[in-house]
């Protein structure tokens, strides 16, 4: 038997990055399991916290991402110069705005004037991240660094609202270029890292890493983030150095021995198709190559550090899908499924940002489902079943904490009402309202602004349709 007959159904639980913490639940089904349902660890991992620009607490408080506007430069522009700068600090921002927008050419190209005025834009956009975020910010920082590419604070300031809008200009140039303005940051190699490890260039991601550690002083939040990450990319280049990977267009697929050619060229197969399919109905392609590591069976809890009957897994922080395989017993239609499901989460992952949004767990899990069109027996019979609806406000959380009998009504919930919202808004307006959450809004409010319906409404017209569908 190449299945395992699982008894159960485990609900994963959230491994933070920098407070390393697994849950785990265990319980029976409701269902004898006739055929298998997927068993997945989501490994939930908290961003890396924000980066951090100053030395110590202190110097923090000093704010060191502000620059001194107190002294305007004696040009023929000096009066124009001052009331902008009057305008910044009376928070009347958008009037700072345009007057920055309309300064005339000859400030600009004014040797004195230029710096001054791109810390104009500096301050004006730290003012804007206060109220409005980096989606704001981000493009004041970058006006501050067309005008003044030398100013270490600038760069910073932009490499910041970058990293958080996970903007790809943040790239290896503009890292390189920072590093050399502002050499004793840790931050620039940490984000350096983070590009290497997504380029699966673990070996050199490491050597940035330690270059960061050697660049913390009081960063207790980073320290502990930077110590969590090299661990797991020291573990995870140890266990993959042994292996052979091969690439497709979008895909490195590695595998562990070498006996199992065909599982290796299924998996690439299945995902080039997913890929291409599931890319055009959710309007989203992955912006780099996704990591596949096809385990084998007994080396896969070890690897990945998760239970041995999880049945695949993603893992955000590492970017790698890792699935654990049964050799040449492998069944496609098993693979097929799992490889569908966890790309779908890493392409959820692709869209909404490093951050992770604030994607409710039963949307991530339906879209899981509906997109990778998961075929699960078991939740059409338990559809029949009889069944005590859980609110989907307790669903937007780690289902861990769900009593024991509600794991396979949690999935068949997320999944009818991913659907719901499919069917009746459209892919096109589910897609605006994960913007909505990427930047931050909470469910209630998405669904407010993008579709127009308060959650108490969709939860009300989507029980009705799934109670017409269970009749
Ligand atoms: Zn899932």
């Amino acid at each position: 038997m190449y299945r395992r007959n699982i008894k159960h159904i485990l609900i994963p639980l959230a491994v933070g990055l920098a407070l390393v913490i697994a849950y785990n639940l265990f319980f029976k089904p409701v269902l004898p399991p006739q055929t298998m349902p997927l068993t997945e660890t989501v490994e939930l991992v908290a961003p890396p916290p924000a980066p951090s620009r100053s030395r110590s607490p202190e110097s923090e408080a000093k704010s060191v991402r502000g620059l001194d506007q107190s002294v305007v430069p004696p040009t023929p522009h000096e009066n124009l110069l001052e009331s902008i700068r009057d305008e910044i600090e009376k928070q009347n921002l958008s009037l700072a705005e345009t007057k920055l927008h309309e300064l005339p050419a000859t400030v600009l190209s004014h040797a004195k004037s230029r710096p001054f005025v791109a810390a104009l834009w500096n301050n004006l956009g730290l003012q804007q991240e206060r109220l409005n975020g980096t989606q704001v910010s981000v493009k004041a920082f970058k006006r501050a660094a067309d005008l003044d590419n030398s100013n270490p604070v600038i760069f910073m300031n932009l490499a910041h609202a970058y990293w958080a809008q996970r903007d790809h200009a943040l790239n290896a140039a503009f890292l390189t270029k920072l590093m050399k303005l502002a050499p004793e940051e840790p931050f620039p190699h940490l984000a350096m890292a983070d590009l290497l490890q997504d380029q699966d260039e673990l070996e050199e991601a490491a050597k940035h890493l330690r270059h960061a550690s050697d660049r913390v002083q009081q960063d207790p939040a980073l320290r502990s983030y930077l110590a969590a990450v090299t661990t797991k990319i020291d573990r995870t280049q140890s266990v993959e150095s042994r292996m052979t990977a091969k690439s497709s267009a979008h895909f490195i697929v590695k595998f562990d021995g070498e006996e199992d050619q065909n599982t290796w060229m299924t998996a690439l197969e299945i995902l080039e198709d997913a890929y291409r399919e599931i890319g055009q109905k959710f309007g989203h392609f992955p912006s780099k190559s996704i990591v596949v590591v096809l385990h084998a069976k007994d080396s896969f809890q070890g690897a990945t550090g998760s239970p041995a009957w999880a049945d695949g897994l993603y893992d955000p922080s590492l970017g790698r899908i890792q699935i654990p395989t049964q050799g040449a017993t492998m069944d496609r239609k098993w693979l097929s499924n799992v490889l569908r499901h966890e790309y779908v989460h890493a392409l959820l992952h692709d869209r909404l940002g490093i951050s992770g949004g604030t994607l409710p767990t039963w949307l991530n899990e339906g879209l899981a489902m509906q997109l990778a069109g998961d075929v699960w027996p078991e939740l059409d019979q338990a559809m029949q079943g009889e069944i005590t609806v859980i609110p989907l406000t307790y669903l937007e959380g780690p289902w861990s904490a769900l009593p024991a009998s509600a794991a396979t009504v949690a999935y068949l919930e997320a999944n009818s009402a991913t659907h719901y919202l499919i069917e009746r808004w459209g892919m096109a307006r589910v897609n605006e309202l994960l913007s909505a959450l990427q930047a931050k809004s909470s469910i209630a409010v998405a669904l407010q602004n993008k579709l127009f319906v308060s959650y108490e409404q969709f939860h009300r017209q989507w029980l009705e349709s799934f109670e017409q569908n269970r009749s």
